[in-house]
């Protein structure tokens, strides 16, 4: 899921280590770093695109199933075992716990796992 907000200083640190210990071509590693700069500095979250939150009705349309033989056992998005707790499944046929997926689905709208797009406001 990308690299979280605090840890793009060490990225950034990271990389300019690896600049340091990189001999040649220079002109392309400086284009590199620019480039990464510039996208870290300019508010467009590099790391993390496409952050369009799901549409209130795709979250709220959200059917609650139950488990059947082929489901992952465990909810990708906390790892907990599914059990009791309400479980919904996405068109791409993941499986999460109903209160797992519609906290991701309000940041953005692609399925955790494989990026499938649920409709946002937009559409
Ligand atoms: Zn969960
Ligand atoms: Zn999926």
């Amino acid at each position: 899921m990308g690299v979280p907000e605090d840890e793009h200083p060490a990225v950034v640190d990271k990389l300019f280590r690896v600049v340091e210990a990189a001999v040649s071509p220079v002109d392309t590693v400086v284009v590199f770093v620019w480039d990464t700069i510039y996208r870290v500095g300019d508010g467009h979250e590099p790391y993390r695109p496409n952050l369009i939150p799901a549409s209130r009705s795709s979250i709220q349309g959200l059917e609650q199933v139950t488990l059947d033989t082929d489901t992952s056992p465990s909810c990708a998005i906390c790892l907990e075992d599914f059990e009791q707790e309400p479980i919904t499944r996405l068109p791409c046929r993941h499986h999460f716990h109903v209160h797992c997926i519609v906290q991701c689905l309000e940041i953005s709208h692609m399925c955790p796992l494989c990026r499938y797009p649920m409709p946002t406001e937009e559409d």
